[in-house]
């Protein structure tokens, strides 16, 4: 079953689905018309009654794929072969039975379809091969009716020559389909890509966090009801002086996981640069100051196994009413050095 399995995620499944239903609409039209005009077209008793059947089929085929859009490759697997042994018999039986060359007019322009759906249904080299074997049937049925005694010359060579084309033609659609099939493929993996590095460049790499640049994309975005706590981490560099960079380096990382516990979502917690934090809280200074005090507690609780008990001092600040972002990070600045003077691991609030 892993063979089926579409890569390219739900944007490409939608497409190939909306793809198939497009086809499926497209044909319910068609045998639809050509029902509707069997009278003039002077079509046959028996095909008028298959052309109802093909109608009826299309209208189900169409109502099932828009009720169970995830069983697209079912609907379009059934309906590609049909339409291949459906095809190939028809064709035979045309060229091989019938010995009526004009039988390739009217059908076999509908011969082209399969390669379509194939793409639609099955990943790039299935859909390939399933395509080479539909056309390899047509090849060796022109072959056959070459060959074949019973036709006249003149017949023979009128409708070999339509038969050629028809190959080449086939060919030629099979070849553009797949190339279209592989360019979306490299789009879609190029666009996966671009979606990957832009969540990079706004993530912290050392703490995972988002960076400084996604926190001022949020600031800029929305102030209004919101505060801000600034948060730095109490004689960090003694950490460093002490235990070493990587110590340093994995206290900041513990920071930010009880940073990141201690906000709610909606609420976002970034590194600002350092071992300086910020929090942006939805609610007042109140609110704010809460969260602050909660990440104290959680950090007197949770002790770093080298460094022992990490403090910080915080930094709140409400936003007013049209501030800027600068002009809300410098109270919050301010508050936060108001903190350290009163002697760290504390919450003051910005005026
Ligand atoms: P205070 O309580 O006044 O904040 O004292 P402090 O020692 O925390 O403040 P200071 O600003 O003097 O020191 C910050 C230190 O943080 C200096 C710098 O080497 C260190 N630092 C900054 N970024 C990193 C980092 O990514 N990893 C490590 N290990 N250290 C860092
Ligand atoms: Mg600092
Ligand atoms: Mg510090």
């Amino acid at each position: 079953m892993h063979r089926f399995r579409i890569s390219g995620g739900p944007a490409e499944a939608q497409y190939r689905r909306s793809g198939l239903l497009i086809i499926f609409s497209g044909l319910l039209t068609a045998t639809a018309i050509t029902l509707a005009l069997s009278g003039p077209l002077r079509v046959g008793a028996t095909d008028r009654l298959f052309l109802l059947l093909m109608v009826v089929k299309n209208a189900l085929f169409l109502a099932w794929l828009w009720r169970r859009p995830q069983l697209f490759q079912l609907i379009g697997g059934i309906e590609l072969t049909g339409e291949i042994v459906a095809g190939l018999y028809r064709m035979q039986q045309v060229l091989l039975v019938d010995h009526t060359a004009h039988g390739l007019s009217g059908y076999s322009y509908w011969l082209a379809l399969p390669y379509l759906v194939a793409s639609l249904v099955l990943p790039t080299h299935a859909a390939l091969l399933v395509s080479a074997v539909q056309l390899t049937g047509l090849a060796v049925l022109g072959g056959l009716y070459w060959a074949d005694p019973l036709v006249a010359d003149s017949v023979r060579q009128d409708s070999a020559n339509a038969w050629l084309q028809m190959l080449l033609m086939h060919s030629a659609f099979l070849a553009v389909i797949t190339l279209q099939q592989h360019l979306r493929r490299r789009y879609a993996l190029n666009l996966v890509e671009a979606e990957r590095r832009a969540a990079l460049a706004l993530r912290d790499s050392l703490t995972g966090l988002p960076n400084r640049r996604a926190l001022q994309t949020w600031l800029d975005a929305q102030r209004e009801g919101c505060s801000v706590v600034y948060l730095d981490i109490d004689h960090f560099k003694r950490v460093n002086d002490v235990h070493g960079h990587d110590v340093g380096d994995s206290v900041l990382r513990h920071v930010a996981g009880q940073a990141r516990q201690c906000v709610r979502q909606g609420d976002q917690a970034g590194r600002w640069g350092g071992e300086e934090f910020l929090l942006l809280i939805q609610g007042d200074a109140q609110v704010a100051s809460r969260v602050a005090e909660r990440l104290r507690a959680q950090l007197r609780a949770e002790r770093h196994p080298v460094a022992g008990v990490v403090t910080v001092s915080c930094g709140v600040a409400q936003a007013h009413p049209g501030e800027s972002a600068d002009a809300l990070l410098r109270r919050a600045d301010r508050a936060l050095y108001a903190a350290k003077r009163a002697g760290r691991d504390t919450v003051e609030v910005a005026v």
